[in-house]
């Protein structure tokens, strides 16, 4: 099986040739770069660019995945907030600064999809699907709605009109339900092979499972349903206090990191949903050793991930030798 194949069939929950090793979060690290000889921030603002350094995760360490955007501001970025996009090269963007200061100041501008990085990161997406996307899952990311919301107005500005002024927390999200709406559609018609929606914003470390059930679970159902094909969202932390309503999104895989115990998902999950992680990026993949990264790639297998990944974004300091220590286990690891 080629990559693409053998990730797709996974996330499918069907049989594969042997357990296939990805990554659905940030890809990129130094040492890729330097072995392409491309940089951040160029690498976030020119589509060639961008498309070389989503190969390079698989051309550089094995990883089965070409994966863009590298960072979660390009939606907030197209709204109108002043984004930091580091010279230092290990360093991934973030929103500096946001032009909403209420909910009810927010309407979505006609030519969304021409503004900031948009067309960069669409143009990517076709660059990609024509060198590599015979061979390997061309992965396009949104931001979902409540982490969106947070981002567009300010995390505390948000926590507190979900508090003070529910209502109008709730018709704020549901204009970044439509902006992700938007951006998934047009990353399908690019061609993409699987939308990835990221809602590092709504893990159980950071709001209640009452108050996701509350602000974040109806609007991704929405996403979910008007977004087609191949789908899977990644949760940060603890997403078993969650796990019904994640399964009612009808997303195809859940991506999941070291706080999800595999074997209390999997008896919820079933074969609904194919899980994918869950490799400490931390702890484990940065830090290593290759030994420690080997024995934890074999736990996750054996307690039951159907397809083998770090658990969040890769630490762009990652050495190589530890990606490839957990590839290997993929491709030498018999049932
Ligand atoms: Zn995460």
């Amino acid at each position: 099986m080629l990559p693409k194949e053998r990730v797709i069939t996974a996330l499918l929950g069907k049989e594969v040739d042997r357990i296939p090793v990805t990554a659905v979060c940030q890809t990129v690290t130094v040492e890729q770069m330097r072995a392409i000889n491309i940089f951040w921030p160029s690498g976030h603002k020119n589509p060639e660019e961008m498309a070389k350094l989503a190969e390079a995760a698989y051309r550089v360490t094995g990883l089965e995945t070409a994966k863009i955007p590298f960072d979660q501001t390009i939606e907030a970025e197209a709204m109108g907030c002043k984004i930091h996009l580091s010279e230092r090269i290990e360093e991934i963007p973030h929103v500096k600064s946001t032009p909403y200061t209420s909910v009810e100041e927010i309407e979505i501008p006609d030519d969304l999809l021409e503004r900031g990085r948009i067309p960069v990161l669409l143009e990517a997406v076709k660059i990609l699907k024509k060198e590599v996307g015979d061979k390997l899952p061309v992965i396009g990311t949104v931001v979902a709605p409540f982490t969106l919301s947070t981002l567009l107005m300010g995390i505390i500005e948000y926590y507190k009109a979900m508090r003070m002024n529910p209502d109008k927390a709730k018709s704020f999200s549901q204009i970044a339900t439509e902006i992700c709406i938007i951006l998934g559609n047009a990353l399908v018609d690019a061609g993409v092979d699987i939308v990835k929606i990221e809602d590092m914003g709504a893990s159980t470390d950071v709001i209640s499972p009452k108050l996701f059930e509350e602000f974040a679970k109806g609007p991704l159902v929405e996403v979910f349903k008007k977004i087609p094909g191949i789908k899977v969202l990644h949760i940060c932390g603890d997403v078993n206090p969650i796990i019904s309503a994640v399964m009612e999104t009808g997303t195809t895989g859940i991506s999941i990191d070291q706080k999800t115990d595999i074997k209390t998902a999997k008896k919820i999950l079933k074969d609904k949903t194919t899980i994918i992680g869950n490799i400490d990026p931390v702890k484990i993949l940065w830090e290593g050793p290759v030994d420690k990264i080997k024995e934890e790639s074999i736990k996750a297998i054996e307690t039951g991930v159907d397809l083998l990944a770090p658990g969040c974004s890769i630490a762009p300091l990652t050495p190589n030798k530890h990606i490839e220590a957990m590839v290997e286990v993929a491709k030498t690891y018999k049932r």
